[in-house]
């Protein structure tokens, strides 16, 4: 199931992992030029879903045929799954990961199998040399918020060039490594990304992936066999605004990664244990307190951060990152939620 989606006033929403900043005023503008012109909307919109595809594959370096959108990276990697994975072997990701991965196997009757990441929430490269149906690696990974850099990505592609390997980039604009200059190198590499994170625009529905065009041309198949026109005109439109405003992308990531770094600093002082983060989130534990109580403590004070009643991270809280002044309410709560150390070690 998905995070809940409460709206009521001064509420603290830190459980979905959306961007507490607006989409670029460039969106806005040409939500306002689609408001003029509203005799677009009796034709359908484009199948092929240009101009979009054309400006993102300008933005990464490749050519249009090598990229392909969808309604959010959802609907994007639930066709990959559909178009790359009918093998008898299973498809390999990890115990922990994004929760849609074995659902969608489990709908599409896909085999598949989800070796440990280890103690300390860490994917073992080695567990995906084994013959498989394919892999599906989110880098960063949620919700552990860890990222590994192109050359274990790469490893994982050296060893598996019979099957497609998707990396489920959502959160690489956070601080990770994106394996785009491998696609050069590898034909059966997808990478997904999403415009609902870094972009600011989870209610717009933009999600896409970039592959060799024979990927791309297979997942067009596929959608063309279901649906040919699933981006909906203004989608289009706005998501070529967001892509084109390159320096407020940059800006808003900026402000999330600085305030990722000061929300670490003050919740170790509240002596939680944060793991290392590449993404707009903080995934944390806390020695004393079982993070089902902190969770609904936060709850009850109307601030909603992410609990997963789950092996091995049923202790582990999955906190967004907010504006400034959201995270400083979150640690104002958390005060009065957590012992706070007065007895200093050694002092
Ligand atoms: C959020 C997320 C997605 C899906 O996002 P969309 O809103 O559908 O684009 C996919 N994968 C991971 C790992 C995510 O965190």
């Amino acid at each position: 199931m998905p995070g809940e989606q409460p709206i009521f006033a001064n509420m603290v929403k830190l459980n979905t992992n959306e961007n507490p900043y607006p989409p670029s005023p460039k969106v806005e503008a040409a939500m306002r030029q689609l408001c003029d012109n509203m005799e677009r909307f009796r034709l359908y919109p484009d199948f092929k879903a240009e101009p979009l595809t054309a400006v993102l594959a300008k933005c990464y370096g490749l050519e249009n045929d090598q990229v392909f959108v969808g309604v959010g990276s959802d609907d994007v990697l639930s066709v990959a799954f559909l178009t790359f994975f009918h093998s008898d072997r299973p498809v390999l990701f990890p115990d922990i990961t994004y929760s849609f991965y074995d659902v969608w196997a489990q709908v599409y009757e896909i085999p598949y199998k989800c070796p440990m990441l280890d103690e300390n929430f860490r994917i073992r490269k080695e567990d995906y040399y084994q013959k498989n149906g394919g892999i599906v690696i989110a880098n960063p990974n949620a919700p552990t918020s860890i990222a590994e850099g192109i050359d274990f990505i790469e490893d994982i592609l050296e060893h598996n060039q019979e099957s497609v390997v998707i990396v489920d980039e959502a959160y690489v604009d956070f601080g990770g490594e994106s394996a785009l200059p491998l696609l050069k190198k590898y034909e059966n590499l997808l990478i997904v990304q999403t415009f609902s994170k870094s972009r600011a625009m989870a209610g717009m529905r933009i999600g896409y992936a970039m592959g060799s065009p024979t990927l791309i041309r297979a997942m067009n198949d596929v959608k063309y066999s279901i649906n040919s026109y699933t981006m909906n005109y203004p989608s289009l439109s706005v998501g070529v605004a967001a892509v084109e405003d390159d320096a407020y992308f940059r800006e808003c990531c900026e402000k999330v990664i600085r305030t990722r770094t000061w929300a670490r600093m003050e919740l170790e002082r509240l002596k939680f244990t944060c793991l290392d983060s590449a993404a707009n989130f903080l995934f944390v534990t806390h020695p004393f307190v079982p993070a089902a109580k902190i969770f609904a403590a936060l709850k009850e004070r109307g601030i909603f951060v992410r609990y997963f009643n789950k092996p091995r991270i049923d202790n582990y809280l999955r906190i967004t990152i907010g504006t400034k002044e959201q995270m400083e309410r979150l640690m104002e709560a958390l005060l009065e939620i957590v012992p706070v150390a007065e007895k200093k070690e050694g002092v």
